[in-house]
């Protein structure tokens, strides 16, 4: 190709899309505008501004230099709005540790990602007490307190996070830098049972916010505008809170952080703050729903977009029947996240209100620059008919282009050039994308996931257990719940309870999640195989979870 590549002005300006560009108007245009944290601190935009100044000031007194990696411990808080931006804007990497890992897996994660400062909610220093002996280096901690307590710890503490800020210059000068520099990188659990690191560069998350905007910006049904009000439900390690904090910055609107979830307090902060404008996991929105309080909150200016795993019809119903704008959102940690948005095209809005249902469950329609393919295994395009099912992949400036320190998979991932969600689905002739199914072993629980091959190791560790598999299973709490298969050695005996406590013992010991534990264990004669011998968990999820329907 000899395409014209334009010509420069010497002296003409090469603007890098970087996370800095994404504050500055936002600040200068909505000073006033307000920044709430649960029940503990509210501030303005202009706060924000100067604080991210603080905190890049004060992280930079205590050594981090651009290339170092910054890990955050932390609930949901103006604090990690502020790390959303001083950390990668002073060309550090922002680690955001997922604190509902096993303390096994987040050790593994503080190490793998090379972390040189850890923030710390003293909320979490009895994990990284548990583990400080094996984190490589010694690492620097800042402390993250919500209450005047200074806690016991034998940790030795850096610095404090106010105090820290209090002593930083609000002035910093941000530089410039390529804007292919790493901004964010955050794991998820694999299917080898390690946690894979994704990594996102600061172009990438700009681009990702304004796909996000183009897709969102607006009025009327699944739209958003300046004056809408911001309450995240999905924590900021995830997937940094979908990247919707970033968002809503640009946007200028009010934004709220719950801290600690329970269901009562976000319905109190919803009604409180007069939130208009959140997303969650299915669990987390029943959990709402069916909170005592539910009845003294006004839910009826409220839009939800509800991802992570499929929209229950059931659930979708009972959202609109209390005037909720409910509609599915769709992507993975490794896409940044966001893929797809199941918003009504304007002529669906004449629509009655059971066929808008349809289109709100559906997985949605990809966002701008989002190339998405439904492929048979020779990644041929397959018939938008809404029947035929195919992996999705996907192509779009926002995916992260390999795992952390790992190319083997890194490759697997991409490979012939697309990204491979693992996921089935079907478009329809509307163009929407729905999900029908997982190849990949992971099981996803309460929006967190599990990795069903790493249960299966543990369980065959049994000496009584010859063969075991584990399958999600549809849970209507939870999403899905772990089953475990499990087919006794010859002449030994076994049974459910002691498949249980002995995956119990990991949970103590730190290695598993505590959501680990199948909350049942069928012990079978056999286990179904595929005809290469590999466990068909397609046919074991049709089966089983046919059979505990009807139990
Ligand atoms: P995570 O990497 O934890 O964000 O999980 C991403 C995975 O969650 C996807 O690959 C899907 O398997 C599942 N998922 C996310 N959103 C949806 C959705 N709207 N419908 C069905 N599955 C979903």
């Amino acid at each position: 190709m000899s395409e014209a590549i334009i010509d420069r002005a010497p002296s003409a300006h090469y603007y890098p899309l970087l996370i800095k560009n994404l504050l500055g108007n936002a600040v200068r245009q909505f000073p006033a505008q307000e920044i709430v944290y649960s029940d503990f601190k509210r501030q303005t935009y202009r706060d924000l501004g100067e604080r991210v100044g603080r905190l890049a000031s004060g992280l930079t007194g205590l050594g981090v230099k651009p290339g170092d990696t910054v890990a955050v411990m932390d609930w949901d808080s103006h604090r990690y709005l502020e790390c959303f931006f001083a950390i990668p804007m002073m060309g550090a990497v922002l680690h955001t540790v997922n604190i509902r890992l096993s303390p096994e897996q987040i050790l593994y994660t503080i190490n793998h990602a090379e972390d040189d400062v850890i923030l710390v909610n003293a909320e979490f220093l009895p994990i990284l007490e548990a583990i400080r002996d094996r984190i490589e280096p010694v690492k620097q901690l800042v402390l993250l307190n919500d209450t005047d307590q200074t806690p016991a710890t034998p940790l030795n503490i850096a610095a404090e996070y106010e105090a820290l800020l209090a002593g930083g210059d609000p002035g910093y000068l941000f530089p410039d830098f390529s804007e292919d520099a790493r901004a964010t990188t955050f794991y998820t659990t694999g299917t080898t049972g390690l946690p894979k690191g994704v990594y996102f560069s600061h172009r990438q998350l700009v681009l990702h916010t304004f796909g996000a905007l183009a897709a969102v910006m607006g009025t009327g049904q699944g739209h958003i505008s300046r004056d809408d009000v911001y309450l995240p439900i999905t924590p900021m390690f995830h997937v940094h809170a979908w990247g919707v904090p970033y968002v809503a910055t640009v946007l200028g609107v009010k934004q709220i952080y719950p801290g600690r979830y329970a269901p009562d307090h976000l319905l109190r902060l919803i009604q409180r703050e007069k939130v208009t404008f959140s997303h969650c996991v299915p669990t987390i929105l029943q959990m709402l729903l069916a909170c005592p309080t539910i009845n003294e909150t006004d839910l009826t200016h409220w839009k939800v977009i509800i991802g992570g795993a499929a929209l229950p019809r059931a659930l979708a119903k009972q959202a609109r029947d209390r005037g909720v704008d409910i509609f599915t959102g769709y992507g993975m940690s490794e896409t940044c996240p966001l893929l797809t948005l199941a918003q009504l095209k304007p002529h669906m809005l004449d629509w009655d209100e059971e066929r808008q249902l349809d289109i709100r469950c559906k997985t949605g329609l990809p966002l701008p620059l989002v190339e998405l393919r439904v492929v048979d295994e020779e990644m041929n395009d397959l018939p938008h008919d809404g029947k035929t099912p195919g992996e999705v992949v996907v192509r779009a400036p926002w995916l992260t282009q390999g795992y952390l320190k790992d190319p083997r998979n890194s490759e697997a991932l991409w490979r012939g050039g697309y990204l491979h969600t693992g996921d089935i689905g079907v478009i329809d002739e509307e163009g929407y994308l729905k999900i029908t199914d997982r190849l990949k072993d992971v099981i996803k629980t309460g929006g967190e996931w599990l990795s069903s091959l790493e249960l299966e190791d543990l369980i065959l560790k049994h000496p009584a257990v010859a063969e075991a598999a584990v399958i999600g299973i549809p849970d209507p709490k939870w999403g899905e719940r772990p089953l475990a298969l499990v087919v006794a050695k010859r002449e030994q005996a076994v049974d459910e309870a002691a498949i249980r406590a002995w995956l119990q013992s990991f949970v103590d010991q730190g290695v598993i999640s505590r959501w680990g534990v199948p909350d049942r264990v069928l012990l079978v004669e056999a286990i179904p195989k595929t005809s290469v011998g590999k466990l068909n968990k397609k046919v074991m999820r049709e089966q089983y979870a046919q059979m505990l329907q009807a139990q």
